[in-house]
């Protein structure tokens, strides 16, 4: 296992292990219960669903990570006023680390429902607690520490995809070469694997996966867990991109019990964003993914549930009168009910029907013109594929930024499609060269970097080749809708949800031709396709959603009823 030069553990050891005065202890005694631990005794142990936050009242507690062999590391020794726990304590999710009493201790401990009330009421000691769960995760993250093994080469596609599932979930990993690691060999002989069999994932419990899939690894971690079809939320949120999370942000802080569902990780597109430029507050930008970790994290302290992965294939009314309940199915076949829906489901941006287009995404194929895309093309040729108004506005940008822009058409002309002053722009810009009725051919290049693009005008043209290592797609999106089909839903032509008076006349705004059913974000019909748009209709959403559950049969479900109900996801 290797750790980092400089470990975050170095760096802000004092905001991850902070010692709570004994007023505080005293002031957060109302949350817990005093539980009283012997000598050795174990109180986490790695894989386990722990107790809670455990502060330690009386003696001392060894912080420890294992590997496969069983070797033990001590990460940290906690002493009187110190607390043990991270972000796993937030939701009720297994241990990372294990924990052991050196000395007879007696501790405190706060269970996540306990803790969640704690945070929110405790607003400064809250932050300081709040932190330090961030900072040991992130700490836990370097190390690989309490995750997943995955045993595969580097470059193996499979390894990429589920250590990326893992990266973009949060959760500590590592990974093995199966040819230099000395551990991976043992673990390979010991389950009998032949090498076509690689991937395999040892999770913390010691279950072998032989190369699973994202749902298959995220239930072995417990990342995720069964949903009781019996529950009924307030809200049922569908995509944890910015929009999904900003309304789970809103109503949880409101007191409404939320589940938020999504088929792949938190973040949705922005999640993708390398560096977000244009969100409010951020002035030299913030990476996506941690914009995204923040609301993630933030959803959890307010009680919001998560279920991630988890893909919802269909919406149905319950067969209850009135519009108070639906019923999501998912993939696995599991229920879920809510006395309101938020499709916040997005789109994904339309992709090139050309052969080998995912290997050059990232480096060399974009769906984005933003500063930081410019200046990987800074001084060189790049193509444009797009005839819409957003293809214009990055055409334009980009002209100033590089050395030229070939803009290509499928069409006949850019006027049909785009706005006039764009059009006249870009006719005005030197190094822009319109090729109308032009289609992408071939892609060439190595290592995931473009060296040449293909295309050819006409049906009848002749193909031409040139040296280009950026191509950019602006050729629209596509919301993620299919799983609406047949749910009474009204879509648009492009199959974007239509919401307020473009459905009925008597609707709510973002409210789609189904009571009780709202759309947010990307996925709406005529939205402003921007996170912070994402994140207002998700705030503006919940005083909707606040007056149809006030009209359907009882008051909304609060968030201490739900816990004293003793769901655990
Ligand atoms: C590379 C890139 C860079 C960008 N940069 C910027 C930027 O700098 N500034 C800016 O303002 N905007 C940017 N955008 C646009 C911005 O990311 C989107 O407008 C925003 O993410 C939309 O948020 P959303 O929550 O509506 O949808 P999404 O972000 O699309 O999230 C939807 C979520 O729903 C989930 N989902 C879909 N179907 C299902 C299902 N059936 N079941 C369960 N879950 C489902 C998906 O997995 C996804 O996580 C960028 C987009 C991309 C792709």
């Amino acid at each position: 296992m290797s750790v980092p030069v400089q470990s975050i553990i170095d760096t802000r050891r004092h905001q991850m292990f902070p010692v709570l005065e004994p007023a505080e202890i005293e002031r957060v005694r109302r949350f817990g219960k005093v539980r009283s631990y012997g000598v050795g005794a174990a109180l986490a142990k790695v894989g386990e669903v722990g107790l809670g936050l455990t502060i330690i009242l009386a003696g001392k507690v060894d912080i420890t990570q294992h590997d496969q062999s069983g070797r033990r590391t001590p990460i940290v020794s906690y002493g009187v006023g110190a607390f043990m726990g991270e972000l796993a304590q937030l939701a009720g999710r297994p241990a990372l680390v294990d924990a052991h009493a050196q000395e007879p201790v007696e501790a405190l401990i706060i269970p996540p429902d306990q803790l969640r009330a704690l945070l929110i009421a405790e607003a400064e000691l809250g932050e300081r607690i709040m932190r330090a769960l961030i900072l040991r995760r992130v700490g836990l993250i370097e190390t690989g520490a309490g995750g997943p093994v995955i045993v595969g080469r580097a470059e193996n596609g499979d390894v990429l995809r589920l250590q990326g599932f893992l990266r973009r979930n949060g959760h500590p990993h590592q990974r093995l070469d199966p040819e230099t690691d000395p551990e991976a060999k043992a673990l390979i002989e010991r389950f009998h694997v032949d090498p076509g069999q690689l991937p395999i994932v040892l999770c913390p419990d010691g279950q072998l996966l032989r190369n699973p899939s994202e749902s298959e690894l995220a239930r072995c971690i417990r990342l995720v867990g069964p949903i009781d079809p019996k529950h009924v939320y307030d809200v049922a949120v569908v995509g944890a991109g910015p929009a999904g999370l900003a309304a789970a942000v809103y109503a949880g802080s409101e007191g409404l019990s939320v589940l938020v569902l999504d088929c792949r990780a938190f973040g949705g597109q922005a999640g993708a964003s390398a560096r977000i430029e244009n969100y409010l507050g951020f002035p030299t930008g913030i990476s996506g993914m941690a914009l995204m970790a923040r609301a993630y994290n933030q959803a959890q302290k307010f009680g919001v549930e998560m279920a991630i992965p988890d893909e919802v294939i269909g919406l149905d009314a319950a067969g209850h009168p009135g519009p108070s309940r639906f019923i999501l199915t998912l993939s696995n076949n599991e229920r879920v009910t809510a006395r309101s829906i938020v499709i916040a489901s997005g789109a994904r941006y339309r992709r090139l029907a050309v052969e080998n287009l995912e290997t050059f995404e990232g480096a060399s194929v974009h769906y984005w013109a933003s500063p930081l895309e410019a200046k990987l093309c800074a001084g060189q040729e790049v193509a444009l594929v797009g005839a819409g108004n957003s293809a214009g506005q990055a055409a334009v940008y980009l002209a100033s930024q590089v050395a030229k822009v070939w803009l290509l058409v499928r069409g006949g002309d850019l006027a049909s499609s785009m706005s006039r002053y764009l059009v006249d722009r870009i006719a005005s810009l030197a190094n822009v060269e319109v090729l109308t009725q032009t289609s992408v051919t071939g892609l060439e290049g190595r290592d995931g970097m473009l060296v040449a693009i293909r295309w050819r005008r006409g049906a009848s043209g002749e193909e031409v080749r040139r040296p280009i290592q950026h191509l950019f797609l602006f050729i629209g999106a596509e919301p993620n809708t299919e799983w609406l089909s047949g749910s009474g839903v009204a879509l648009d032509a492009k199959g974007f949800v239509l919401t307020g008076a473009d459905t009925d006349e008597n609707r709510q705004p973002l409210e789609t031709s189904r009571r009780g059913v709202f759309a947010i974000g990307d996925v709406r019909s005529r939205s402003v396709k921007r996170v912070a748009a994402a994140v207002g209709e998700g705030a503006q959403v919940v005083a909707t959603l606040h007056t149809v559950l006030a009209a359907s049969d009882r008051e909304p479900v609060r968030n201490r009823e739900i816990v004293q109900e003793g769901r655990n996801r």
